[in-house]
């Protein structure tokens, strides 16, 4: 097997704690790895670099590809950056993997069943960071999303429940209401679920969906979802499965990984040799496999079960009448290796197939489809309150093609035939639309008109038709 070249980085806080006792399990097992250790976090930060991370240390994580990271403290106000976001970001990691599993009775839980794997966009949705005010009451947050971005991610959630010998992928959306953007997500995890006829699928409505994970959480195996509705459903998943402070997550790209612990610095417990390296030995675990070391993997997995087994508990999970021992991070470390190459008796022992790498196609760009121009919706600030006088007068302005069609405030019809018990604010929406495609300078025009009328426009958005599908959406009540 060919060593692996990995960054690691032992962060803030308890992070050299965890970070020491992981790297003495991963030399113990025997892993291929060799090491080059970065400084990241919060003296990085005090020295001038404002995503904590100097570009020496970046272009080391670019040449290895592969970074082990323990948690690090970003200093708060200064203008300090994240510097998850800004490796996220960079090296477009655009899937996070979370495990989230129960280790019941030897952990708290309250669904000893549950085994869930939570596969969350990375890049792309609301998190894209598009928010400008428009008007004096309305502000925007834009929700971008890709057809490659979604392609990507659910290919990924099935390559990965593939090499995982995972059953079932359920997709979460909220398409009922979002049919453009969590409709793209939907529909192109209906396209390349047909690739994988072996796995089980279905599709859940984020909330109802939630609801159901939370309460049942042994229905699912594992679930793909947008960047939000994945940041909040893997933490509760972690809650739920009753490991937050044992779970790991890693954070894929096409080229770069880069895999963490999800709990913090724990400052209050830092350097007191308490704290629990479980999580971080979770996201080495999830990087052995990532590196196809899986004998290493399984040999760690199953020790560290065996040692939880077997009442051995730093003081976070410790609890009378279950725990034996009572033991320090260095300690936990030393019982994991005593362990190596034994299975649990209770907890369900892993077995790694061979070759479980996630391999992954390039994204193939599609054929354009053909795109008819048919009108834009105009947004507009404007102060008064009388809908229906505010669409006759906007219904003077129009051109050759183009004209109103009808307006609406957050996404009600006011105008034409509005009534007076909508509630509007100062930002409304004005459809111009033509019978037939117009062309574009027909659109400056319009919006020459308006401003001419003395009407303030803040944005538009142009309606289009791809391939004979009208591909945006009525107001409601049109
Ligand atoms: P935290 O996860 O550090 O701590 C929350 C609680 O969990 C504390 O009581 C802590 O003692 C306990 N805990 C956490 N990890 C533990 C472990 N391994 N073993 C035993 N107990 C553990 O969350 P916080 O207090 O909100 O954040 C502290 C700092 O960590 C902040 O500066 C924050 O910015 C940073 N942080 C960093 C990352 C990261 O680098 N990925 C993630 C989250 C928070």
């Amino acid at each position: 097997m060919n060593t692996a070249r990995i960054t690691v980085a032992k962060g803030d806080g308890v992070g050299p704690e965890i970070m020491d006792a992981t790297l003495k399990i991963l030399e113990a097992v025997d892993a291929q790895l060799e090491i080059d250790e970065v400084q990241i976090g919060k003296e990085v930060y005090l020295q001038g670099h404002s995503s904590g991370i100097s570009p020496e240390a970046m272009d080391t994580i670019r040449k290895n590809k592969v970074f082990l990271k323990a948690p690090i403290t970003t200093p708060q106000g200064g203008g300090y950056k994240s510097l998850n976001v800004s490796i996220r970001k960079l090296f477009g990691l655009y899937a996070n993997v979370r495990p989230a599993f129960s280790l019941s009775p030897y952990v708290a839980s309250k669904h000893p069943e549950m085994d869930v794997v939570i596969i969350r966009e990375n890049e792309e949705d609301l998190y894209a960071g598009i928010e400008h005010q428009q008007t004096d009451e309305v502000v925007q947050c834009l929700k971008l999303m890709s057809r490659p971005g979604c392609e990507k991610i659910i290919r990924y959630a099935f390559e990965y429940a593939r090499a995982h010998k995972r059953k079932k992928v359920s997709c979460f959306t909220k398409d009922n209401i979002m049919k453009q953007t969590d409709g793209l997500f939907h529909k192109v995890f209906d396209e390349v679920k047909a690739d994988y006829p072996e796995i089980e699928t279905d599709h859940w409505i984020i909330d109802i969906g939630a609801a159901r994970l939370s309460d049942t959480p042994e229905r699912f195996d594992v679930i793909v979802t947008l960047n939000l509705y994945g940041d909040v459903l893997s933490d509760i998943a972690a809650q739920i499965a009753g490991s937050v402070g044992l779970a790991g997550s890693a954070n894929i790209g096409e080229e770069l990984a880069m895999f963490e612990a999800i709990h913090g610095t724990a400052p209050d417990i830092a350097g007191k040799n308490e704290a629990n390296p479980s999580g971080l030995l979770q996201a080495a675990v999830q990087m052995l496999h990532y590196l196809g070391q899986n004998e290493a993997a399984e040999k760690i997995t199953n020790a560290w079960l065996r040692t939880l087994e077997e009442g051995i508990h730093t003081p976070d999970v410790y609890r009378e009448g279950v725990s034996v021992r009572k033991v320090g991070t260095r300690e936990f470390a030393e019982s994991i290796i005593e362990c190596l190459g034994q299975e649990p008796t209770h907890l369900k022992a892993v077995h790694f197939p061979e070759g479980g790498k996630v391999n992954l196609r390039p994204y193939v760009r599609k054929q354009s489809a053909v795109k008819e121009l048919l009108g834009t919706d105009v947004f507009i600030h404007w102060e008064g309150n009388d809908a229906n006088a505010f669409g006759d007068k906007l219904s003077e302005v129009r051109t050759p093609n183009l004209s109103l069609q009808m307006v609406t405030n957050r996404g009600v019809k006011v105008w034409p035939h509005g009534i007076k018990e909508t509630f509007c604010t100062d930002h409304w929406r004005c459809r111009f639309e033509a019978k037939e495609p117009v062309k574009p300078t027909e659109i400056i025009a319009l919006l020459q008109a308006c401003a001419d009328h003395g009407f303030e426009v803040i944005k538009t958005e142009n309606l289009y038709r791809f391939d004979g599908v009208r591909s945006y959406s009525l107001g409601q009540g049109q």
